[in-house]
């Protein structure tokens, strides 16, 4: 397959010349993607198991989804929200009544973070309450709201002074967070796996307490579902794999199948104060985004994906629990539905450098983590093969280092 117009070397020439440099990237331009795997300008093919960052939830160039906005392009691209379009209605309809509430459409991740973050402080500012509590090591985007919600010192280091407003805890503790919750504070943000953090799952014990606390302080309880969400852990979300209900819940990343869009859930309860005048995203649900997004969700549902992403999550962990009986250089395997971290005892990029070598593309993160974010339709066949390719690269680690 090569469809390449010109060298990844002379792109690179040209991204140097015209690009501004804040990305750290592989030196392959990839033009061509169907399934699990991409190829790059040169020809060569790559198994991909962190595609688009687990924005491509259904792989590359899924089918209905590539139909679904071929048929919508022709009609309307965008239209703003002073007006009403079919689309926006039938994918606001597909999430909520596979998760509850209703659905405020943005564009992004950090978006979607934003305007919840806004949501709960308008649901609260009569008692004039506004503080927000999150969870160190947690992830929420760049943004200014967003970023300052991501306890992560190394995000804040030089763009402070960040969003007042903003408390920190201890991921899986409940004493902590009771500790940090005064009469100001208005919301809880968490992910119940954090994801870029390492892939920390959280225990569905600390998230009944969480809900409780709650309950019993008046606070809302907000989920950031931008990796956890669209089938991600097997279920059409994160809450309910753990059984456990947010009043708010933001989605982005596989939302429409790696078409740029976010959206806030909202209770039937919080979501009037999101009143008109106070929020609003130009680009937000427009009907191609929204069009790629019911044809992800029909595909999910079509093809069984939920089901398929439970049992690869099992080969996924069966296969990673044996690798780690033979090298102790596995610190931990962690697997959540298709969110896998391997946790090693030393830093995880070379491996991912002697991966790609090999032709698969996993990522690495918080130093130590070897993470993976397959599409819900990877097979067992490829799950195999690329399992093969990272035990080979972590055998060559544990005798080489
Ligand atoms: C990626 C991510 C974000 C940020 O999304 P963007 O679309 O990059 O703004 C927020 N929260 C979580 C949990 C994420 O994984």
């Amino acid at each position: 397959m090569n469809v390449a117009a010109r060298s990844s070397h002379d792109t690179i020439e040209k991204f140097n010349q015209f690009v501004i440099p804040n990305y750290r990237r592989y030196p392959i331009s990839l033009v061509h993607g169907e399934g699990s795997y991409v190829w790059d300008a040169e020809g060569n093919r790559y198994l991909d198991f962190f595609p688009g960052w687990g924005c491509n939830i259904l792989g590359y160039s899924p089918p209905r989804v590539v139909r679904a906005i071929q048929e919508q392009v022709e009609h309307l691209i965008h239209v703003p929200n002073t007006w009403f379009t079919e689309p926006q209605g039938d994918f606001a309809e597909a999430l909520c009544t596979r998760g509850f509430g209703k659905a405020f459409f943005c564009n992004s991740g950090a978006e979607a973070n934003e305007g919840a973050i806004k949501l709960a402080r308008l649901h609260c500012s009569s008692q004039g309450r506004y503080k927000i509590v999150t969870c160190l090591n947690g992830f929420h985007g760049r943004t200014y709201a967003a970023v300052t919600a991501t306890a992560q010192p190394k995000y804040h280091e030089g763009i402070q002074p960040l969003l007042p407003g903003f408390l920190y805890t201890r991921f899986n503790d409940l004493e902590a967070l009771e500790k940090v919750i005064d009469a100001e504070t208005c919301a809880i943000l968490l992910e119940p796996v954090q994801g870029e953090g390492g892939v920390n799952i959280a225990d569905a014990d600390y998230l009944r307490g969480v809900r409780q606390l709650c309950d019993e302080r008046e606070l809302l309880l907000i989920f950031d579902e931008v990796q956890t969400g669209m089938g991600r852990l097997g279920s059409w979300f994160a809450y309910q794999h753990f059984g456990v209900q947010p009043d708010i819940m933001t989605l982005a990343k596989g939302l429409c199948a790696g078409v740029a869009c976010g959206a806030i859930i909202a209770t039937e309860g919080v979501a009037p104060s999101l009143r008109p005048g106070m929020h609003a995203s130009t680009f937000g649900g427009n009907p191609l985004a929204m069009a790629a997004g019911l044809a992800t969700v029909q595909t999910i549902e079509a093809d069984g994906l939920l089901d398929n992403c439970s049992r690869m999550s099992g080969r996924f962990a069966q296969s990673f629990l044996q690798l780690q009986k033979e090298l102790p250089i596995i610190r931990e395997v962690r697997v959540s539905g298709l969110m896998v971290g391997v946790d090693l005892t030393c830093p995880a990029t070379p491996a991912v450098a002697s991966c790609m070598e090999r032709g698969l593309l996993v990522n690495a993160t918080h130093d130590t983590v070897l993470r993976l974010l397959p599409p819900l339709n990877i097979t067992a066949e490829q799950v195999d093969e690329g399992c093969d390719i990272i035990a080979e690269v972590l055998r060559q680690i544990a005798t080489s280092g």
